[in-house]
């Protein structure tokens, strides 16, 4: 029964161990990073697209501004050779529309060059901070492979004294700690401390104490009240 107490340190410690493999506040950091470099990605990607998209949208502004600089030039042609008062105020008023509309497109190009500056300039900034983000990411990835690796080597280390240990424990008696392991929060096992159980921490009556310090010291009991394997 002593080595079945054992055996339990040995296997909380792999629980705690596994625990703290799982929790390890380097995972967040290394999250934390990757998620800052997948970002920068996004950004950029998302920057070159709305460059490209700006580029296009200044050529086919530029298209139509020239085809209404050829259409200005026909007008004002036919405007030096009309006669009558109504045409050419119809070719003057067609040709004040081309002008507007050649303002309008002005402007959309300015707005657009514009835009196009600050995404650059953004991008420039981004791609400085690019090294920084990256080496980040990778010193995150090197202090997790670090600190699993501790906990693997502590965890190789008791696993090695659990099977040990369990070589040295009758099978049936290990089967059934290992069922209330299960379904007692990984405490199979628990020492009787005065009248106290140090598994549910739970006092045993008089009556309780007597009963588990009667029994031949070799039998297996419980603990009356959580049943663990009571080690007295
Ligand atoms: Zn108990």
């Amino acid at each position: 029964m002593e080595q079945l107490l054992e055996l339990q340190r040995v296997d909380s410690r792999l629980d705690r161990l596994a625990s703290q493999r799982r929790n390890a506040p380097e995972h967040d950091v290394l999250r934390a990073a990757s998620e800052t470099v997948a970002q920068a990605t996004k950004r950029r990607e998302a920057g070159q697209a709305r460059l490209g998209e700006l580029d296009a949208r200044i050529a086919e502004d530029e298209e139509e501004s020239t085809r209404l600089s050829t259409a200005r030039t026909r007008l004002q042609g036919q405007l030096r050779t009309v006669i009558a008062p109504r045409e050419a105020e119809a070719l003057m008023h067609e040709i004040q529309t081309i002008d507007a509309r050649r303002n309008e497109l002005d402007d959309a190009e300015l707005g657009h060059l514009e835009e196009q500056e600050h995404l650059a300039a953004a991008q420039s900034v981004d791609e400085d901070d690019g090294p920084g983000r990256n080496q980040a990411a990778a010193a995150a990835q090197h202090a997790l492979d670090a600190v699993l690796a501790d906990i693997d080597d502590q965890i190789a280390a008791a696993t090695h004294e659990r099977d040990e240990r369990r070589s040295e424990i009758a099978p049936a008696l290990l089967t059934r700690y290992e069922r209330l392991r299960a379904s007692l929060g990984g405490v199979g096992v628990a020492k009787l401390e005065g009248r106290q159980c140090s598994g549910c921490h739970l006092e045993l009556s008089p009556g309780e104490l007597d009963e588990v310090k009667s029994v031949d010291p070799d039998a297996i009991v419980e603990c009356p009240q959580c049943s663990r394997l009571l080690v007295r």
